[in-house]
């Protein structure tokens, strides 16, 4: 049975996202207690599932590291992970909220230490990185995730597999008798910080290729892949792309090998209509090999003649290089 120790005093926060961590923080270091409910099996949301962050283009944990050590150095705060609020009632000072909680199966004893995972011969999809993919079926969502804490997936629980999971694990960090609880907790005050869903891009058009933007500047860092090579993102700015208010994300729709074929619109008659293709570059000579993850590329060659491209260069995206 899970022991959440909340009063009318408790301030409680209802999502782990970088908001709802920063507001239990910020709460916890002037005196308050908190809890921080989060229904993912992680705290960080959509910014630790991102490769980049733009406009720095850092990667999101070392920003997420900072307030993790904070996190782990106060007392105050109590993490309820695969914890997620279904009600709340009451008024200002004195809160009911019920909250459901999932089975980890996984104890604290938890060192991470990955044996369980060796052991787990079934696949599930991989939530974290946007279904993309498939996990073990006792699996830590993502190398940075706290708690660093493993997780075994109901779809195994009551098979053979699942006792050779168990039979992995020398801390008897593995229950497989955990059961869904729920439990309804005290609060003064409720921050509500649950984030928002993304627009499901097959809903319309987002993301055609059918957009390429006039030359506006040469600081187009990092352009690079998703991870099913269909999309390139880039940052576009008319000078150094750090701390630039006028600097802007795009995302273009690419072919799977990461080649885009782009409509010029919007330009110039004498160029609209006409064709431009992007050919993502390694390196100043080499064209970039798809290679099934995210990464980093050098470029793109949009004008040259010999992939098909006719527009002169004054029309084509600041990111062209060759
Ligand atoms: C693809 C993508 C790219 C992005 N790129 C950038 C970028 O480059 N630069 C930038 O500044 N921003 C970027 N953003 C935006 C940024 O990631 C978000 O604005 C930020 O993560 C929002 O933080 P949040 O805490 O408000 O919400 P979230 O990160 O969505 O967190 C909300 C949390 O609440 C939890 N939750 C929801 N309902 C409940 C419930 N009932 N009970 C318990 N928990 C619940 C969710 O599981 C989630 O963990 C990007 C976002 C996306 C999707
Ligand atoms: S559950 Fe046990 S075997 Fe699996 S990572 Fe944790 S400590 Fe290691």
């Amino acid at each position: 049975m899970t022991s959440v120790v909340a009063t009318n005093q408790t301030i409680l926060v209802v999502g782990g996202g970088i908001a709802g961590m920063t507001a239990a923080l910020e709460a916890a270091e002037t005196g308050k207690q908190v809890v921080l409910v989060e229904k993912n099996p992680y705290l960080g949301g959509r910014t630790v599932q991102l490769y980049r962050y733009f406009p720095k283009m850092c990667r999101p944990s070392w920003g997420l590291e900072i307030n993790l050590r904070r996190l782990k150095a106060n007392p105050r705060i109590q993490v309820l992970t695969m914890a997620e609020v279904t009600g709340v009632s009451g008024d200002k000072g004195n809160y009911s909220v019920d909250v459901k909680l999932s089975p980890r199966y996984v104890n604290e004893n938890c060192t991470a230490c990955g044996e369980c995972g060796k052991a787990a011969t079934s696949e599930v999809v991989d939530e974290f990185n946007y279904k993309l993919g498939k996990v073990k079926a006792a699996y830590l969502s993502s190398d940075m995730a706290y708690p660093q804490r493993y997780l075994i997936d109901p779809s195994v629980i009551g098979t053979p597999e699942a006792d050779a999971i168990k039979g992995a694990c020398k801390y008897g960090a593995v229950d497989l008798d955990m059961k869904e609880e729920s439990v309804t907790l005290n609060a003064g005050a409720i921050v509500w910080a649950t984030g928002w869903q993304p627009y499901d891009a097959a809903k319309g058009t987002f993301g055609t290729a059918s957009i390429v933007y006039q030359h506006a500047g040469y600081n187009d860092y990092y352009p690079s892949f998703s991870p099913d090579g269909k999309w390139l993102l880039f940052d576009e700015s008319t000078e150094d792309a750090y701390d630039n208010a006028t600097a802007q994300l795009k995302v273009i729709a690419a072919d799977g090998s990461g080649v885009v074929k782009a409509t010029v619109q919007n330009v110039s008659s004498y160029v609209d209509t006409s064709v431009v293709t992007l050919v993502p570059m390694a390196n100043a000579t080499t064209p970039a090999v798809y290679s099934g993850s995210s990464s980093s590329l050098y470029g793109w060659r949009c004008g040259s003649t010999t992939d098909g491209t006719t527009v002169g260069s004054k029309y084509l995206p600041g990111s062209c290089r060759g």
